[in-house]
């Protein structure tokens, strides 16, 4: 038995896992594969490893634990290692990409699900291993599908090799663990598992009751909403944290910052400027009468569907009295908590609130289910979050900000309950809920491209990737789509699908195979710190701020939100300003926006810490979005750098500045983005052999049309009852108006274009043209 400390002994026995410790390793003990599902904060990921030590697993291999996140694998592992104590916490390590503290004598390792993925690779019976825990199955990561599918035949395998070098392989236990049953997938699906169907161990622990709370209204801007309402809730609620779920960063941060000047006007935290600072009411008598009510969460919506007036009301007639002594009024201490956050700051908080003050935590995702936060008694939920889209068609990847599913909500509103009866404030309405929520937010498999991972099953020798036992397998288009890429960037060999030496050496580079092609040309053509430049250029997407325009609804009818509209003349002077700034980045090519993209990073590492954010704004850059494009920089350099043999092979280390290219690097760089794109390329309609004819005659660049390899368009959705020059145009591409070829007048335009991708629009007149995505001109 492994001594602990008081505290922590008494904390782990009101854990339900630590509770059924007997049932779930008896479970364990007497098979191969077991599912353990409790509810988030159960205990799951910092116990059950623990308890797997204790009971000998960690002697022969390490226990292995993955996680969908860096940011949980790594400070998961050092909250177990603390728990298990001097002695024998410097067993506990944890790996992720870039960074990495195990050791000999680490039993314990967590790490993210992409480093297992890679030691399969290298190792496919995954011999230094005596269990493999995959947590946050229920999440679905392309990732974690990919390993059950591949542990689901590599445990049978170590049973096998047990057997016939008893001395060298034991066999090994999987334990797969979830927050919610949606597991059972797993268990339906006859290709996986196939002999003995994997046993469900519960450990439902006991989770107090949280009433739910709908908004009446659903209000557009949810960032403006949740200050409000956050502020509002902090001044009245009693005590007890506040969790806040939002979709990213930059909402984190703009939140933090109006709570913080909000509460600014008094240390307290309790004064607002528009309301009364002190009520003459106990200020939480809403609130205390509500919890007097019984936890029926049926009768509770409907009352407190009209909760928002009930509680202005509340105030309107009540008139400040700075005589009164404060009562109840606490400090706030806001945390912000995403997976960007340094892990110092995510661990703040963990730690106790200072007494008289109430934490306001604002965490994206990463707090529905990996990371458990102590002490919360209140959930404010956007009812959003940040998703990777994938449109199949286009092969299209965005990150787009959508409705989570109704499972994400009740996680999400479960963080209220652990430490006793809670409250969830949903910022949307329950008929938003009833109409626009999903039950389960898609496997991501479904919903990303596929040719990175097609690449990878084929490294580990899987050739035949549709028989690949996936949890959810992804579609036959996405499969053929992926293999074709696969097969034009010459990864896989065209004849029989097997990795070629280039595919082999594609696999090391964290980037999409495509990028990866790009970086492999580079080093060849040493012209790699550019590729590199416009690789995470490209990789970080979405950096340019589109020319201004005036601001007018479908309609022609002036925003009534836009008070400030502005005249005619101020934003001509800004659209000539924009003119200008484009025309200076794209002085090394004027036909190629992935040269401006070069430009734009280039020009950017050169400026002064303190400078970027006039620069960007001078440039219609996106600040954010710049910055990571330099770390990924220093990230990929240092990658290349472990690939070469001569580390002196010119632009391998990293340097912040890049010299202009030369004409000839100009051409080679687009040439190699061409081969990255190479299924990409339109080819202008009238110099195609049997000229394509629209019957117009372009005016502007924006209206010059091109024809893509692959038809762009169904035939069965080309509208017949359109005149033949129109169904020329349905068929037809067109430089999209962000791009800098739209700047050409129509004769300049290029023969040949490359472009990432396409995207199709209504027009005014009802018709839609596609619109394409330019990278480079070619030729
Ligand atoms: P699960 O994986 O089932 O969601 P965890 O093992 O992550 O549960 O968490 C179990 C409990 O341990 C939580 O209720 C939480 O309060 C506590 N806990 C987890 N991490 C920390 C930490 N770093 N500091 C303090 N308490 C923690
Ligand atoms: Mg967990």
């Amino acid at each position: 038995v492994i001594p602990r400390s008081e505290e922590i002994a008494a904390a782990r026995l009101e854990l339900p896992v630590v509770q059924e410790e007997q049932k779930i390793m008896e479970a364990i003990h007497n098979n191969s594969v077991t599912i353990v599902h409790g509810a988030t904060g159960s205990g799951k990921t910092t116990q059950l490893p623990q308890m797997l030590l204790e009971n000998g697993y960690g002697a022969d291999g390490m226990i292995g634990i993955t996680q969908p996140r860096r940011v949980a694998a790594v400070s998961v592992a050092s909250r177990v290692s603390h728990e298990l104590g001097t002695q024998y916490g410097k067993q506990v390590a944890h790996q992720v990409r870039y960074d990495s503290n195990v050791g000999f004598g680490t039993k314990i390792k967590f790490m993210t699900d992409g480093i297992l993925l890679r030691e399969i690779g290298q190792d496919f019976a995954l011999s230094k291993y005596s269990a493999i825990v995959i947590d946050e199955a229920h999440e679905r990561s392309v990732n974690t599908d990919i390993l059950i599918g591949m542990l689901s035949r590599i445990v049978p395998l170590r049973h096998d090799l047990s057997k016939e070098e008893p001395k060298k392989y034991k066999p090994l236990k999987l334990v797969i663990m979830s927050a919610t049953l949606r597991v059972a997938d797993f268990l339906m699906n006859a290709r996986l598992f196939k002999s003995v169907k994997p046993p469900i161990v519960q450990a439902e622990g006991r989770q107090f009751p949280v009433t739910e709370h709908f908004a009446r209204r659903t209000q557009r801007d949810y960032v403006e909403e949740t200050v409000r309402k956050v502020s509002r809730g902090h001044r009245k609620l009693p005590p007890g944290s506040i969790l806040v779920f939002l979709t990213g960063q930059d909402e984190i941060q703009t939140v933090a910052k109006k709570l913080k000047e909000e509460f600014a006007q008094s240390n307290t935290g309790f004064v607002n400027s528009r309301r009364p600072a002190i009520s003459s009411r106990p200020s939480n008598d809403y609130l205390e009468r509500e919890e007097g009510d019984n936890d029926d969460s049926d009768v509770e919506i409907t009352c407190l569907d009209d909760y928002d007036d009930a509680e202005d009301a509340e105030f309107d007639d009540v008139e400040p009295d700075p005589a009164l002594p404060r009562k109840g009024p606490l400090k706030a201490q806001i945390l912000p908590l995403y997976a960007a956050l340094p892990s110092d700051q995510q661990m703040r908080v963990f730690k106790p609130t200072p007494e008289g003050s109430r934490s306001i935590v604002l965490a994206t995702n990463v707090a529905e289910t990996s990371l458990t936060i102590p002490g919360v008694r209140y959930v404010f939920d956007c009812g959003r979050s940040k998703e990777k889209r994938y449109d199949t068609a286009t092969g299209v990847q965005e990150f787009k900000i959508d409705w989570i599913s109704k499972a994400s909500a009740s996680q999400r509103m479960g963080r209220a309950g652990r430490t006793g009866p809670g409250h969830c404030y949903r910022l949307y309405s329950s008929a938003i809920y009833e109409q626009y929520f999903e039950d389960h937010t898609l496997p991501e498999i479904l919903r990303t491209p596929i040719e990175g991972t097609v690449l990878q099953l084929k490294t580990m020798n899987v050739d035949n990737v549709v028989n690949f036992p996936f949890p959810t397998p992804p579609q036959g288009e996405q499969l053929a789509q992926a293999e074709r890429l696969l097969k034009n960037i010459g990864a896989i060999n065209p004849s029989d699908g097997k990795v070629t030496e280039v595919g082999q050496e594609l696999i090391h580079y964290p980037v999409n195979p495509r990028f990866g092609k790009m970086l492999l040309l580079g080093l060849r053509n040493n012209v790699l710190s550019y590729t590199i430049a416009l690789v995470a250029g490209l990789a970080v997407g979405d950096l340019f701020i589109p020319e201004p325009q005036a601001i007018s609804n479908r309609n022609g009818i002036a925003n009534e939100e836009d008070e400030d509209n502005e005249d005619q003349n101020a934003l001509d002077s800004r659209k000539q300003a924009y003119g200008r700034a484009q025309k200076t980045l794209s002085a090394w090519d004027d036909k190629a926006d992935v040269m401006k993209l070069l430009t734009a990073v280039a020009a950017h590492a050169q400026v002064e810490a303190g400078g970027t954010k006039a620069f960007c704004t001078e440039y219609s850059l996106r600040e954010k979005g710049m910055s990571e494009v330099q770390q990924q920089r220093r990230q990929l350099h240092s990658i290349m750098q472990n690939r070469v043999k001569d580390p002196n092979q010119a632009g391998v280390s990293f340097t912040s500045s890049l010299s202009p290219p030369s004409q000839k690097e100009i051409n080679l760089l687009k040439q190699l983005v061409a081969a990255g794109y190479i299924d990409h390329v339109a080819i202008r309609g009238d110099k195609l052999p049997n000229a394509v004819s629209t019957g117009r005659k372009p005016t502007r660049a924006g209206e010059v049309a091109y024809r893509t390899l692959l038809p762009s368009i169904a035939e069965v959705e080309i509208d017949r009852t359109a005149t033949p020059g129109e169904q020329e145009e349905q068929r037809s591409v067109y430089v999209h108006g962000g791009s800098i070829l739209a700047r050409l007048s129509p004769h300049e335009m290029p023969d040949y274009v490359v472009y990432s991708h396409l995207s199709r629009r209504e027009t005014a007149q009802g018709r839609n043209r596609t619109r394409m995505h330019a990278l480079t001109s070619i030729g």
